[in-house]
């Protein structure tokens, strides 16, 4: 259906490429009458109401198909709806519409890329845009123990670690064990929650009633290091951009928490790369969307 509240998709296969990020199919006839290019975002309905930006990593219009990557923050509609969506549930959404616009001129000499988990796929699609053989280079600030998904999007990146969160969520587990505790005892929720994570640990994809193995998460993947606390966002992409080479890099993406990139930004340009080499985008904010707005206006676009 395309309708006035947007388009309507079925999602047609989900997958775990890390204990917190999520990959997520959408099928629907109608991609064909609409128009996707690398860095464009669309607005997803999550229930009970809400609106949030998510990127297309990959559209395919003949197939009918689009992937999405989430975060698994746990702490908002739209990643609950994403850790507990199972294949065959409905969606809508508006767009796809302009964000992050992928050329900066000519095709880049070599392309930077820093981002954190909201940007896998952003990186993924912008990467996918670049003319064929243009060198990158760039990085992910990412939980140690989502790094696996770096790998199994085959970003060309380095995984720099933010240290671990502690806490209840975590992502689709945290969801299956909060509904659980809904409709039985406590106690077999958390037995339900360990027993769904020994399972997705090693089976990463479902889509309809098959279930794949991926071995794609027991494949080791170096993660450098960094002192910064859980709440120490950009710290991580500060210190891999204070020893990474930057000569000869004349384009750069940056998206991520809203402070974290106009960290970047300035250490860039301070760095010697000219502001207007530069594409910024602030996809969430520890503070909120409208300082995530409020941040983002100063960025160079
Ligand atoms: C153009 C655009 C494209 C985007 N594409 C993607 C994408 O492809 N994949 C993706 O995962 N995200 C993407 N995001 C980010 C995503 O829209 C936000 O993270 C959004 O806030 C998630 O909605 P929510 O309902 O889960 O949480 P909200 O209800 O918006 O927020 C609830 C709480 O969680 C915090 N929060 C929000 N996001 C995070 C996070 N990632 N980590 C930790 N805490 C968080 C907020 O500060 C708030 O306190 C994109 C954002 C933009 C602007």
């Amino acid at each position: 259906m395309l309708a006035s509240r947007g388009t309507e998709a079925t999602v047609s296969a989900v997958e775990c490429l890390s204990p917190r990020v999520s990959r997520v199919q959408l099928s629907s006839r109608n991609l064909e009458r609409l128009a996707c290019s690398a860095g464009d975002k669309i607005k997803l309905h999550v229930p009970p109401g809400a609106l949030r930006s998510y990127t297309p990593v990959r559209f395919d219009p003949d197939a009918g198909t689009m992937d999405l990557v989430f975060h698994l923050h746990g702490g908002g509609h739209a990643a609950r709806w994403a850790a507990s969506v199972e294949p065959g549930a409905t969606v809508t959404f508006l767009g796809p519409k302009r964000s992050m616009r992928s050329t900066v001129g000519t095709a880049p000499t070599r392309a930077l890329f820093l981002g954190d988990e909201t940007t896998l796929g952003l990186m993924r699609a912008l990467i996918d845009g670049l003319p064929p053989g243009t060198p990158v280079l760039g990085a992910v600030e990412i939980a140690k123990e989502d790094a696996p998904a770096v790998k199994a999007l085959d970003l060309p990146l380095v995984p720099v670690a933010r240290h671990a969160h502690q806490g209840a969520h975590h992502g689709r587990l945290a969801a299956q064990a909060a509904s659980a505790a809904q409709t039985a005892q406590a106690a077999q929720a958390a037995q339900a929650a360990q027993a769904a994570h020994a399972v997705q640990a090693s089976d990463g994809i479902r889509a309809g009633h098959r279930v794949h193995r991926s071995d794609r998460l027991h494949q080791g993947h170096r993660v450098a290091g960094t002192d910064g606390g859980p709440e120490d966002h950009g710290a991580a992409g500060s210190a891999w951009l204070r020893t990474t080479d930057l000569s000869d890099v004349d384009a750069v993406w940056l998206s991520g928490e809203a402070n974290a990139v106009g960290r970047w930004v300035e250490e860039l340009v301070q760095a010697g790369v000219p502001r207007e080499q530069i594409r910024a985008k602030a996809y969430w904010s520890t503070l909120g969307h409208e300082h995530r707005k409020r941040v983002e206006r100063r960025f160079p676009r």
